[in-house]
């Protein structure tokens, strides 16, 4: 028996999951990807471009049922290796003792769920086919085929899973009350390559996620399954230093030396690189309504662009198919419910997880340079070990606590920073943090703020 049917614009992973959640509650689906199907071509040119994944990702996968195999090639990064200027390192948590967020080929993933999705037999996929305009009334669509000529595709439900360029949302601007925004981050980036050893294995250490903090611009790595890393580059578009300012070959190196000296030894021609690719933009975007005429509907980035210093781009995506999912169920199949649903319970959360990636940058790329912010965190941490109900730190409240939704976690974290702001106001904090009477002062606080619990 099939319920209706769904088109899913863009075959990513959000739009491949979503596929086969649709595919699994009885609904005929069409998967519509506009570029070549990678697996066929290799659209990545022999690249391994990874994210972490962490447990909002995985639980949404295993809730949705297909997370066998996911996690086998996925590498535990179980803290943040810091590489100082002066090329010391030092070892961050990422939570408590087994915590670990995962390194996974952002290729390897979609993949693999399109593999899935095309042993669905609710689920057919189609590659080049390129949306090119939607009826919100209908969900009637148009895609070009392989570059050349136009069909109409009918269904009775249509999502727009296509990304943060989403031509989905794009066309939904020409919709009466439909609010827009899209605001570039000053950074732009570039994926540099650390290549393995001769043997295969990893030249810097495997299960860490390492950074080079340096304040206004920050290098990071994230190991793959190959013995490589691949690294990303976070430097502002313009300014000084940046993507702008640096165009002398001479000035490059300079930048290189000066500030990932120790990353020399192993980063792949990261001057040449940096002199040749075009540094990619960092923006999010933020809109509502997120559905239409209970018959289209957004999903993914094409909901929710927002930056990836969180890491939780994808997570989100994620948990946005797992809402669907539970959503599906709750409502009977009934989309005059589902879709308004959807949007009220996921809109607020990626509106928080916009918000808290935004912050992320200075977190992330301060983490050497600011003593205090460093104390902070070890103060906290050792809260959290003595009173895990009443504490929980805002990075672990969005990364491995997914039964707390991101507005949730911003909210409590906001909370959190005006107690932590009166401990570390404290006169001899730097001195005495150790000592009881800062635990007690905490406790205090905390109660007063949540009560006997968080
Ligand atoms: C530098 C960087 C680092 C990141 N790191 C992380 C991380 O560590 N953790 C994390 O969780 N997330 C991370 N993300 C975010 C993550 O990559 C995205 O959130 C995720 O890919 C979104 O999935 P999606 O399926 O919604 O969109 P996409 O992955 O963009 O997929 C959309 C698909 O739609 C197709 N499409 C587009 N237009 C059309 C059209 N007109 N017709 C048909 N098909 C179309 C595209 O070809 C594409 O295949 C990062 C992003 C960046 C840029």
């Amino acid at each position: 028996m099939t319920r209706g049917s769904f088109t899913v614009v863009g075959g990513g992973p959000v739009g491949s999951l979503l596929a086969i959640l649709l595919g699994r509650h009885g609904y005929r689906v069409g998967l519509y990807e506009g570029r070549p199907d990678s697996r066929v071509t290799s659209i990545y040119q022999g690249k391994s471009i990874n994210i972490a994944l962490s447990d909002r990702g995985w639980r949404s996968l295993e809730e949705i049922g297909v997370v066998e195999n996911a996690k086998a090639d996925a590498i535990p990064m179980y803290h943040r290796a810091i590489h100082g200027i002066d090329g010391e390192l030092s070892a961050l948590p990422y939570g408590k003792e087994g915590d670990a967020i995962w390194s996974v080929s952002r290729g390897g993933i979609n993949e693999q769920l399109l593999d899935i999705a095309e042993t669905e037999p609710n689920v057919k996929t189609y590659f080049e086919h390129r949306l090119v305009d939607v009826d919100f009334e209908t969900a009637s669509a148009v895609f070009q085929v392989h570059g050349e000529q136009e069909i109409t595709v009918e269904a009775n439900y249509l999502f727009g899973a296509d990304g943060a360029h989403s031509k989905v949302r794009r066309l939904a601007q020409n919709l009466p009350r439909f609010s827009y925004s899209q605001t570039y981050m000053p950074q732009s980036y570039i994926e540099l390559n650390i290549p393995a050893n001769a043997d295969g294995t990893h030249r810097l250490e495997k299960n860490a996620l390492h950074i080079w903090p340096r304040k206004d611009f920050m290098l990071i790595a994230l190991p793959n399954p190959d013995g490589t890393f691949t690294c990303t580059l976070f430097l502002n578009y313009a300014g000084n230093p940046s993507f702008e300012s640096l165009h002398e070959r001479a000035d490059v190196e300079r930048f290189f030396t000066g500030n990932f000296a120790d990353a020399m030894d192993y980063l792949e021609d990261p001057v040449e690189t940096f002199m040749e690719k075009t540094p990619a933009p960092l923006f999010l975007v933020q809109v509502f309504p997120w559905s239409f005429n209970c018959r289209v509907g957004l999903i993914g980035d094409a909901a929710h662009a927002i930056v990836p210093f969180y890491g939780q781009g994808m997570n989100c995506g994620f948990e946005d198919c797992a809402e669907l999912n539970r959503l599906i169920e709750l409502h009977d199949h009934d989309w005059g419910e589902i879709f308004p649903a959807y949007e009220k319970a996921r809109k607020p959360n990626g509106d928080a997880i916009a918000e808290l990636s935004k912050r992320n940058f200075v977190e992330m790329s301060d983490l050497s340079g600011d003593k205090r912010f460093q104390l902070r965190k070890k103060i906290e941490a050792k809260f959290h070990d003595a009173f895990p109900d009443l504490w929980t730190p805002l990075y672990s409240m969005v990364t491995f606590s997914p039964e707390v939704p991101y507005a949730e976690a911003l909210r409590v974290g906001d909370e959190q920073k005006r107690v932590m702001d009166n401990i570390m106001q404290l006169p001899d904090i730097e001195k005495d943090w150790d000592e009881q009477y800062v635990m007690d002062r905490l406790l205090e606080l905390a109660i007063e703020t949540f009560g006997e619990r968080q």
